[in-house]
């Protein structure tokens, strides 16, 4: 069976209804006031694009299925008495919006239009009604141009002297349609299709012929959405908002998008069909006012939208006509949302007993809370906008203004930081929204295609900017006496509507009371601990508050680059004997020791993982060929002998320990066999930093690891000087700290040795970020700015390895080195804490191999707390995204 009638399907049917199919279906089993139709599967669809043709029988199916429309109706496909109409319309199992076409009023001809005029006792809404079927038919079906058609209009309106198309009279709107019956024929060589049979088959096939349309492409790339799922087409008999004033259409959610709010947000016209609500061509009126208009039909539609709520248990966002004061549902789908207002909802349905505490977690995207991280303006900075329009979509974005979707494309595809401003977004703008930083619309309402695209996205954009008035040659803007060049740099806060001119300070964001809530559900859901990798106490406070469960990663050379501490840490590396080396690490310990007591203050009763240092020393020396020119330059001038004795001195050790393969070089603990006395230095300096703490009062829990590990003795051999020196402080300070002393897992050898280096180590943490680059041979610094790229794009690998965690190899490595090293040693505990600690699918793989914790940027704490809540309630419920 390739055609549905509405009331033949259900919601769980969408992967074969659309989701708009399959929520009408829902709708009409629920006994709401639908329009009757039928849904053409997606099975169909992908027939048609495989084979460039209906499936066979799928036309004869769906006259029969129209036949039974017209039972239900009273009213007869192509009758020139009572005509019945239908719209035609794309759906998708996923959302897609404004993806795909619609034709509205399919069915009229020069014969049926006579009925329509019987039937509603009106030749301008008839006539109306027909010339924007063809109008539509001839956009959408034929691919004809939208302007040509307008142009039609215009030359009439300037005729009669008019200026909206509503003061066009009935004679008028028969002489319009004759002409764009002529345009029609004119661009096909074919008379317009009069056959409504022959109108719907073609109607159906264009919906298809979408699907593999450029913009559709573009949309399905840019939300990683399967070309195999096809769309769906929805035919349903016509109800019309424009039969005067007791008629209307609008859309609401049933919950604020941007806030959550808990009560009806959207948007109305009267006497209107829903295209103009969507294309933002009249400013509708919010929907509240139609409590004053049309009270009944407010109240029914306020009683749908809590039926639909507790039904779909989610917030809706619905279509709605009113016809001669009767309501219609059109559409109903789960609403698009800010994260804000995601967040809010999510939390809100399980205090309103909708949804349990699991369910709740599983509906917040990673990406929302992403958003919720993202900058602010700083309030603090007073500047008069410029311009304010409506808030459509939160988050602060900065660029250079630029009008042309394709050059915006281009532009942020070169990487630049670019604000697209339009009079309105159409989806042929959507390559140019994907690029840019942020969107800037001068018409539109809250649910006008830019709106709603943007917020979809995440992407901050202000919509409806009446104030600013975008010249016509696409130059510049003026807002007032604010003239803005192409080029010329904004900033626009989609949280407040305002546009401001030039670079803007921006603040931390916040968690707000939801997202506080939500997390708290998430940490009692979830096994995996989640702590935060930080290299200052700025740092730590911040995972603190992010709700981070002590420092997974603290990287000690980040303190060597600091201001103060690389002339000593240079004089360390320059010593020409052990004494002056001795001399310089003594003058670090201090300034290491006051980072380390900041740290452990800030994360009392936490963990903290120090690691020992790692980098190859020459990166705190001046670059080779920096200090060629000094040199050369300093012994030409002559002038400052001690100056060109100090920089040769440097030249000569940048030479020295200068590496073919750095990275695979004499760093990390390779360094401190060579050199034990730098790690030596580093372990006083963190316990005389923990026993002042634990002196306090303060609980200290210290975890030293050790780096770049590839073999059990290295462990062995820095870990009787790590316990002795520790040993040596905890004596003579009086103190006793607790401590663990650990190893990176980064190094192949590491992994597959892991059973005799967890004897000597208490934990293990993978830095997937070297252990990727020596599982793939692939140079960490390298590889994505110089070929990686090719590699995805052919599709031989499906994702950045350095971004999302390699399954089948690094993950091996790391499920061979954790099931190894606790079968030697039970009380091992296993983290991680390379940049995939806080990629969505990589914690989620994280917690499959039942690791401990997963460190991550604080900013990526909360996420990594969500997803490690989603993955125990994904296995629970057996939706686990890739089972090992
Ligand atoms: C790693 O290699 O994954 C790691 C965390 O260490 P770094 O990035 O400092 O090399
Ligand atoms: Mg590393």
């Amino acid at each position: 069976m390739y055609v549905y009638l509405f009331e033949e399907g259900n919601s769980k049917l969408r992967n074969l209804l659309g989701g708009k199919g399959a929520d009408l279906a829902e709708m009409s089993g629920l006994g709401l006031p639908v329009p009757p139709g039928m849904t053409v599967t997606t099975e169909a669809c992908n027939y048609y694009s495989a084979h460039g043709k209906f499936p066979e029988g799928l036309e004869k199916e769906m006259l029969n299925k129209m036949s039974m429309l017209e039972k239900k109706t009273g009213r007869h496909f192509g009758d020139g008495e009572n005509p019945l109409l239908v719209s035609v319309r794309s759906g998708a199992p996923i959302s897609m919006p404004g993806m795909m076409d619609t034709v509205l009023n399919l069915g009229l001809n020069d014969k049926t239009v006579q009925g329509l005029i019987r039937q509603t006792n009106n030749k301008r809404f008839a006539y109306d009604a027909y010339r924007r079927f063809v109008q539509m038919f001839g956009k959408v079906v034929i691919g004809m141009k939208a302007e040509d058609f307008e142009a039609i209009i215009t030359k009439h309106k300037t005729r009669l002297n008019v200026k909206s198309d509503v003061e066009l009279d009935s004679e008028t709107l028969v002489q319009i349609v004759n002409d764009f019956k002529q345009l029609v024929e004119q661009a096909t060589q074919k008379g317009f299709p009069e056959d409504p049979s022959d109108q719907l088959r073609m109607a159906v096939g264009a919906v298809f012929e979408s699907w593999n349309g450029r913009r559709a492409i573009i949309y399905r790339e840019a939300n990683k959405i399967a070309d195999t799922l096809g769309t769906a087409v929805n035919i349903q008999t016509m109800v019309f908002g424009n039969r005067g004033p007791n008629s209307g259409t609008g859309v609401c959610f049933t919950r604020n998008p941007s806030t959550g709010e808990p009560v009806l947000f959207g948007e109305f016209l009267i006497n209107a069909q829903g295209e103009d609500v969507v294309a933002g061509i009249r400013t509708p009126k919010p929907i509240s006012e139609l409590n004053r208009e049309m009270p009944i039909a407010y109240q029914q539609l306020l009683d749908l939208c809590r039926l639909l709520e507790r039904h779909f248990k989610d917030m809706q966002d619905i279509e709605f006509t009113i016809e001669e004061g009767k309501l219609y549902i059109l559409q109903t789908r789960s609403g698009k949302r800010t994260a804000a207002s995601a967040i809010r909802i999510a939390v809100d349905l399980v205090k309103e007993g909708l949804i349990t505490k699991k369910e709740s977690v599983l509906r917040v995207l990673p990406a929302h809370l992403e958003q919720l991280v993202h900058r602010q303006i700083d309030p603090n900075y007073q500047t008069r906008p410029i311009a304010t329009g409506l808030p459509a979509s939160p988050g602060a974005a900065t660029g250079r203004v630029i009008f042309d979707t394709d050059e915006a494309h281009r532009l942020g595809a070169d990487g630049e930081s670019v604000i697209l401003v339009r009079e309105e977004t159409t989806p042929e703008d959507i390559h140019g929204m994907i690029a840019a930083k942020g969107v800037l619309t001068s018409r539109g309402g809250m649910t006008s295609h830019a709106a709603v695209v943007a917020r979809g996205m995440g992407k901050p954009a202000v919509v409806g900017c009446e104030q600013i008035k975008i010249d016509p040659s696409s130059t510049s803007f003026s807002s007032g006496r604010n003239t803005v060049k192409k080029n010329d740099i904004i900033t626009i806060d989609g949280t407040t509507g305002n546009v401001l001119l030039g670079v803007v300070p921006t603040v931390e964001p916040k968690l707000g009371s939801s997202a506080q809530q939500l997390l708290g559900w998430a940490d009692e859901i979830r096994v995996l601990g989640v702590r935060a990798n930080a290299d200052t106490p700025e740092g730590a406070t911040k995972g603190r508050e992010f709700g981070a469960g002590g420092i997974g990663l603290c990287r000690t050379e980040r303190m060597f680059n600091a201001q103060d501490r690389l002339p000593i840490v240079q004089s360390m590396i320059l010593a020409a004997t052990d004494e002056d080396r001795l001399d310089a690490l003594e003058r670090l310990r201090p300034l290491q020791k006051g980072d380390f007591k900041e740290i452990f203050r800030n994360m009392h009763d936490l963990p903290v993982t120090i690691r020992l240092l790692d980098l190859p020393l020459h990166e705190f020396l001046p670059k080779y060929e920096e200090l060629v020119a000094d040199v050369a330059s300093l012994k030409a001038t002559g002038t400052n002998p001690d100056l060109l004795d100090s920089k040769q001195r440097m030249l000569r050790k940048v030479i020295t320990l200068s590496e073919h393969n750095p990275m695979l070089g004499h760093r990390g603990c390779r360094l401190a066999i060579s050199h034990p006395e730098i790690y030596e230095m580093q372990t006083r300096a963190i316990f005389e930093a923990a026993s002042e703490l634990v002196k306090e009062g303060i609980n200290v829990h210290v975890e030293i690891m050790l780096p770049l590990v590839g073999e059990a003795n290295e462990v062995r051999f820095l870990r009787t000087r790590i316990v002795k020196t520790a040993d040596e402080v905890m004596e003579s300070t009086h103190s006793k700290v607790d401590y663990k002393i650990g190893t990176m897992i980064e190094v192949p050898r590491a992994a597959l040795t892991a059973e005799e280096i967890a004897q000597y180590a208490d934990f293990f943490s993978f830095g997937t970020n070297d252990l990727t680059q020596a599982t793939f041979a692939f140079s960490r610094d390298d590889a994505e700015g110089k070929f990686l790229k090719d590699y995805t794009d052919n599709g031989i690998l499906k994702v950045d390895p350095f971004e999302v965690l390699d399954r089948k190899g690094v993950g091996k490595l790391m499920q061979i080195a954790t099931e190894a090293g606790r079968r030697s040693n039970p009380k091992l505990k296993v983290g991680i804490c390379g940049e995939h600690g806080g990629e969505p699918s990589s914690v989620e793989f994280c917690h499959q191999l039942r690791l401990d914790y997963v460190s991550c940027s604080p900013y990526r704490v909360p996420i990594a707390r969500l997803v490690a809540a989603q993955a125990v309630a994904r296995e629970k419920s057996g939706k686990s995204k890739e089972n090992l």
